[in-house]
């Protein structure tokens, strides 16, 4: 297995162009879509998307559901509840680095070799976006020196300054 490092990849653009086996989706509780990244992802998957996450009942914050990715170029869409960032001392921190580690443990379990994230709670959730890169890039490195599959983690950022910021992260772990 190769460091952890050599398997994360940072990606300036729009995750639902994205041919991997999951995209993660930022969602909101009630899985019946919303804006940013969520309502990006419902519109380009397509109405049967929808249809199934109506059958989950919802999500815990720091958890993570699958669905099918229909109309997306990949497989699956994870989606996962990040947390309203509160000021830091609601237990923001962990609720966030569980949203990656339960992701990854259901793309491990659904054999996805290739995985990507958008940056969670840092739109609409308002988490600050160092500390949100940080705790990104550490929880997903703590899973892939622990975990062979996925093998490829790629970081979809939707500006350069995010891609900046988690390329400063990124390298600070020994990747890319
Ligand atoms: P949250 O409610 O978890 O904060 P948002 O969707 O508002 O979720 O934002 C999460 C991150 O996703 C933000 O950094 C935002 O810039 C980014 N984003 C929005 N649309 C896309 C997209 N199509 N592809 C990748 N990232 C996106």
């Amino acid at each position: 297995m190769s460091a952890p490092g050599d398997r994360l990849r940072i990606h300036t653009g729009d995750i639902t162009r994205l041919a991997v086996d999951a995209i993660v989706n930022a969602a909101n509780s009630s899985l019946l879509g919303g804006g940013g990244v969520d309502g990006a992802i419902h519109r380009a998957a397509g109405p049967e998307l929808l249809a199934e996450c109506r059958t989950l009942n919802g999500c815990k914050t720091g958890d993570a559901k699958l669905t099918k990715g229909y109309r997306l170029p990949a497989r699956y869409v994870i989606h996962t509840v990040g947390p309203v960032w509160q000021g830091g001392g609601k237990g923001e921190a962990e609720l966030l680095a569980s949203c990656y580690r339960r992701s990854l443990e259901i793309a491990s379990a659904h054999d996805c070799r290739t995985i990507a994230f958008p940056a969670i709670s840092t739109g609409i959730y308002g988490y600050p976006k160092d500390k949100a890169t940080g705790i990104a890039v550490g929880s997903v490195s703590d899973f892939l020196s622990r975990n062979a599959i996925p093998e490829t983690v790629i970081f979809c950022c939707f500006d350069e300054q995010t891609a900046e910021l988690y390329r400063e992260a990124v390298a600070a772990v020994g990747g890319v």
